[in-house]
């Protein structure tokens, strides 16, 4: 369990911000499910739940979510479904129980970057954008990219369009952590396919969907996409799987996937 000195629940990001940056040791808290796990001794918390920034809004051209958005309210939105059908629903549902989905937040989880992240391969599927105070408005397959510093994540935007996206995972056990995680999208012929759990971070296979971005989505193609990725991704061993394992249930999980958006 982790320890606090002192905790304030500020009522603007600005405010927010400022006290977070003020010392080394001061830190946000969202959920706090995963900061429970560890043992940090944190200076000033800044608790975010003051914020108003647990919201699901329909735009004209996005859904806007809030940083304090729990997993729980985006597997049951209607407006998150009836735009983007189930991938987010999929992505988090399996994740240990509706008690501890009430919990865990949107900004925790983008911000911390696990590699398992079953939220993150979704949501890159759909062209995701994150918005910090410091950082500004980006791409999230940039953020995920980017170097460590500390920030406050404060909501996202996912666009409106017509794109047919997906996710499939592979756990050992049901609550356990996906040992491969993978979407993909299909936008105007544009296809886009990531995985993520490598265990490293998702990433784009770059190769596989120019391939099929460039050639029809004929069954022997997605074939030959599957092989793709699992010849130009890295793939690694942890205690849930080795490098060989990932490599060949990559294929599976990309040929599933890529069926479901034919
Ligand atoms: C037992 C357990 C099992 C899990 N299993 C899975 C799984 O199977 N799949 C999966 O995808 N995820 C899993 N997770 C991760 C979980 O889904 C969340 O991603 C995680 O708990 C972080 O969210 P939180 O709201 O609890 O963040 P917190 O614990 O509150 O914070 C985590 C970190 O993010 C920072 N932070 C929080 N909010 C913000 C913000 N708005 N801006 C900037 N920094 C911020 C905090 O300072 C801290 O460093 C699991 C977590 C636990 C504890």
């Amino acid at each position: 369990m982790f320890t606090v000195m002192d905790i304030v629940q500020p009522t603007t990001v600005e405010e927010a911000y400022s006290i977070l940056t003020k010392r080394k040791n001061n830190q946000v808290i969202g959920g706090s499910a995963w900061l429970r796990m560890g043992s940090k001794r944190i200076g000033t918390a800044v608790e975010l739940s003051q914020l108003n920034l647990d919201y699901i809004k329909e735009e004209e051209e996005y859904i806007e979510i809030g940083a304090m958005t729990t997993f729980r309210s985006l597997e049951t939105s209607e407006v998150i479904e009836s735009n983007f059908g189930s991938i987010i629903k999929d992505s988090v549902k399996d994740i240990i129980g509706v008690q501890f989905r009430n919990v865990v937040t949107v900004g925790g989880t983008i911000f911390s970057k696990f590699g398992f992240s079953d939220l993150i391969v979704a949501l890159l599927a759909l062209g995701t954008e994150v918005e910090l105070v410091n950082a500004g408005r980006i791409k999230l397959c940039d953020f995920l990219n980017k170097e460590y510093e500390k920030d406050l994540l404060t909501k996202i935007y996912i666009k409106k369009n017509d794109v047919k996206a997906t996710y499939k995972s592979l756990r050992n056990a049901q609550s356990d952590y996906a040992l491969l995680n993978v979407s993909v999208s299909k936008y105007d012929n544009k296809l886009e396919i990531y995985v993520g759990a490598r265990p490293q971070i998702a990433t784009l296979a770059v190769k596989a969907s120019e391939f099929l971005s460039n050639n029809e989505l004929s069954d022997e193609n997605i074939e030959k996409a599957s092989q793709i990725v699992s010849e130009e991704l890295a793939f690694g061993t942890n205690m849930r799987a080795s490098k060989e394992y990932r490599t060949l249930m990559s294929k599976v999980l990309v040929k599933r996937a890529l069926m479901e958006v034919k």
